[in-house]
């Protein structure tokens, strides 16, 4: 039972990472540990136990390490956000504005049905932009955000009132 473990003693922290100035919260040996690892899937998906989630949704690379886990565990379907280009199929596309640049991310018109009840993923929120994108696909489909989970929460960039009206959860805050 990991109830007890201290999951923050598993981020470490690289300083000037990929710019300098920004301080990259570096989720890799908590997967490096089956019981931390375990542990962190297990109080991901305890909030949302009675949600009757229908589906997860995440965007690569990293949503994808803590999305798949989870919707085995909430007998969910998990369905992929990818950068433009990756899905084989027909695709909703959303593009977006960042500090620096743009994005794009896409998901299949047929991965989610008008209706269903889909927990959002990633592992960090920082600013928002990114599940916020998702958001945005996921209403595309017609099917109802009941939440976003996160591992990592950096608390100043203000990604949760981004992400209002939609609840947020987060499993470690910076
Ligand atoms: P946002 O879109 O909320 O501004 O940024 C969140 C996205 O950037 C996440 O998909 C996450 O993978 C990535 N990200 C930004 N900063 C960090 C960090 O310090 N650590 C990790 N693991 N990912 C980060």
């Amino acid at each position: 039972d990991g109830s007890a473990l201290d999951l923050k003693s598993f981020i470490r922290d690289i300083p000037d990472f990929p710019k300098p100035g920004i301080l990259f919260r570096d989720i890799t040996p908590l997967l490096a540990s089956p019981p931390a690892f375990k542990e962190s899937i297990r109080r991901l998906c305890e909030p949302f136990a009675d949600s009757k989630v229908d589906a997860i949704v995440a965007a690569e690379a990293r949503g994808f390490i803590f999305a798949a886990p989870m919707a085995v565990q909430l007998g969910a379907a998990f369905v992929p956000v990818r950068k433009p280009g990756k899905l084989p199929f027909d695709t909703h596309s959303f593009h977006y504005e960042l500090e620096y640049g743009s994005d794009t991310l896409e998901i299949h018109v047929d991965g989610l049905k008008s209706g269903q009840r889909v927990l959002v993923v990633d592992d960090l929120l920082a600013t928002g932009g990114t599940v916020g994108a998702c958001c945005r696909l996921i209403e595309r489909t017609g099917a109802t955000v009941v939440g976003c989970a996160f591992a990592i929460e950096l608390v100043a960039l203000g990604g949760v009132k981004t992400l209002a009206p939609y609840s947020s959860f987060s499993l470690l805050k910076y």
